[in-house]
């Protein structure tokens, strides 16, 4: 059999593609390792109903996968470290049908126009590849609205007062707001700054044939029970719908096959353990910026930027704790309301640059969240007699509320994504090995912005308030881990017009090969501060268009 297309990954990304593609006609296979645990075996068409609110089951069990006994990642900090520090998990997202989507809590915000222009408007950094992408937002801006119709985002436009312009609102109005996230918005709001209902892919009211979500606060980390997340189901469940496509989970694609400019297919090992090539027109690399450089280097392709300049969003984590306070973080999305003022150039931010020495430092979107979860709290909590007493206070959950930065991550060449000399997966393949440490840039931004965060917790009425990061940094103390948390991954094959300066063209399609297309956020040139996902879908969304010869439909039924 040779398809149109064969799409290595089910998550956002591939899920993306493969509904643009078979909406315009395509036969296409997607090919994802991990197993189905979203779409209904009986009726591909239908979500399943296989998740639930279960820490043990999510959290502790890896349903999702990966587990990291079977498919670990290498970590080191440098190459001065030698081959690894550490084998498990690295920057893990789910491997399963949806990819990291389905465990994702979908804030989905779209950049704005200068995080396409980084170098153009601040500048260079040193030591930092920081350019501007072969694309702008006006040029994205299509495609943004069409992938938050189809897989249904909530939000108000106008709402945060940087936004870049949109052509029409959004699908949906915002859900309702978290308890703690309304005391937080007024602290912030009294601090000058300038918090928003988040945008989100979680229905809030009954769309695309899905229900609105109940709140039902197991958001992040949990796949949705009642499916009122959209992406990437409705993707998926919509390319099924045209019976066009056929979905292999548990397929795993080790490697492109190659002849001269042209892939022919793909070798994979199937459910059933046997290895098969497969032939296709098209093939199009969905795996996330960590497995996608990791296959095209499994491949045998070369290009000296293939897996470098690895961003993954340097995470600052402030924590208040409010012991006469009950937040009620158990309800809600995890996170309902956002500021994007860290990432806006302002005298204390120039300052702190140039007290840092560097000529600008830009922070992140700053998420407005819960403390822990049920059993997360009592793992914390000593055993004995007053176990139960220190649960009902609740003081790792209900009284802390915190700020997470997703802090933009600067392109360096010595952060890169390779293959594990010695370490390999429970099918023999050598795993993807992360060499990560935060620049100059990530620690002074993480400090200046780190204690804004945390004055704004203690106008909130916090008694004590913490500030720390992942990955730790040294001066954090005791029990800081060097492997980063964050599950945003980005820029290991870097889309440009030059083939010698970037990895992939502006269509995603890899330079020197001509029907090879990533189709995810290894393209990335820059990391903004803003979630990956729905830029990394938008871009996917483009890429399949291209390919088919289509166009971004200007206003679309959700159906
Ligand atoms: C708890 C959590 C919260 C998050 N919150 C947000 C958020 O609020 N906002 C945001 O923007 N992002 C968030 N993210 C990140 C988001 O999930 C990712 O950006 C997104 O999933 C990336 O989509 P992708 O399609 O590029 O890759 P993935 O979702 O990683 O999907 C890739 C798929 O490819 C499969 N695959 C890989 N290699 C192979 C192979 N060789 N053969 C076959 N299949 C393969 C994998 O199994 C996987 O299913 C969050 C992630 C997590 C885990
Ligand atoms: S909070 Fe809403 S969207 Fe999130 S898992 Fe619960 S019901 Fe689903």
């Amino acid at each position: 059999m040779t398809a149109d297309a064969v799409i290595i990954g089910s998550g956002p990304g591939g899920a993306t593609a493969a509904e643009v593609l078979t909406r315009a006609g395509w036969s296409v296979v997607v090919m994802e390792k991990g197993r189905n645990h979203l779409l209904d075996p009986d009726d591909l068409t239908r979500p399943s109903g296989d998740y639930s609110n279960d820490e043990i089951k999510f959290i502790s069990r890896h349903f999702l996968g990966p587990d990291p006994l079977i498919e670990p990642r290498a970590f080191r900090r440098s190459a001065d470290e030698g081959e690894h520090t550490h084998v498990g998990e690295v920057n893990s997202i789910p491997t399963t049908v949806g990819g990291g989507g389905t465990h994702a809590d979908g804030k989905v915000p779209r950049f704005r126009e200068e995080d396409f222009r980084l170098r153009s408007v601040l500048g260079p950094q040193d030591g930092a590849l920081v350019d501007d992408w072969p694309l702008d937002y006006e040029g994205l801006e299509p495609y943004y609205a069409e992938v938050e119709r189809v897989v249904g985002v909530a939000g108000r436009a106008g709402a945060n007062p940087f936004a870049a312009w949109r052509s029409g609102p959004f699908p949906m109005p915002p859900g309702p707001p978290m308890y703690g996230a309304v005391l937080s918005s007024a602290a912030a709001e009294r601090m000058g700054l300038h918090p928003y209902e988040a945008p989100t892919a979680a229905n809030s009211v009954a769309y695309d044939g899905r229900p609105a979500c109940n709140n039902c606060g197991f958001c992040a980390f949990f796949g949705c029970p009642i499916h009122a997340k959209g992406d990437p189901v409705a993707l998926l469940t919509r390319a099924m719908a045209t019976g066009r496509v056929e979905l292999r989970p548990e397929t795993y694609v080790s490697r492109i096959v190659v002849e001269g400019r042209k892939a022919t297919g793909v070798e994979y090992i199937g459910r059933d353990g046997v290895a098969r090539t497969m032939s296709a027109r098209v093939v199009i690399v969905a795996g996330g910026a960590v497995e996608t450089p990791r296959i095209l280097l499994l491949s045998g392709l070369e290009h000296p930027l293939l897996g470098r300049t690895l961003m993954v969003h340097f995470q600052t984590i402030v924590v208040g704790h409010f012991p006469d306070k009950r937040l009620h973080p158990h309800k809600g999305r995890a996170v309902t309301h956002v500021h994007d003022d860290a990432m806006i150039q302002d005298d204390a931010a120039r300052r702190a640059a140039a007290d840092a020495g560097l000529p600008w430092i830009r922070g992140g979107m700053v998420e407005h969240s819960g403390g822990g979860l049920p059993i997360m709290e009592a793992r914390h909590t000593p055993w004995g007699s007053r176990h139960g007493q220190a649960m009902r206070e609740s003081n790792l959950r209900e009284r802390m509320w915190a700020f997470i930065m997703q802090g933009e991550d600067l392109p360096y060449l010595t952060n890169t994504v390779d293959l594990s000399p010695s370490v390999r997966d429970a099918r023999g393949f050598p795993v993807a090995r992360v060499t990560y440490e935060p620049g100059h840039h990530e620690l002074a931004a993480s400090k200046h912005h780190g204690k804004i965060l945390q004055s704004v917790l203690e106008e909130m009425g916090a008694e004590w308030v913490m500030h720390t990061s992942s990955p730790g940094v040294s001066y954090h103390g005791v029990g800081a881990t060097p492997v980063p948390d964050s599950r945003h991954v980005m820029g290991t094959a870097r889309m440009g017009d030059d083939p010698a300066t970037s990895v992939v063209d502006r269509w995603g399609r890899v330079h020197g090969l001509d029907n090879v297309v990533v189709a995810d956020s290894s393209v990335f040139v820059t990391s903004s501060g803003y979630g990956p996902t729905l830029t990394l879908v938008a871009l996917a969304a483009r890429a399949a268009h291209h390919l088919a010869g289509t166009s971004p439909e200007a206003r679309r039924d959700p159906g």
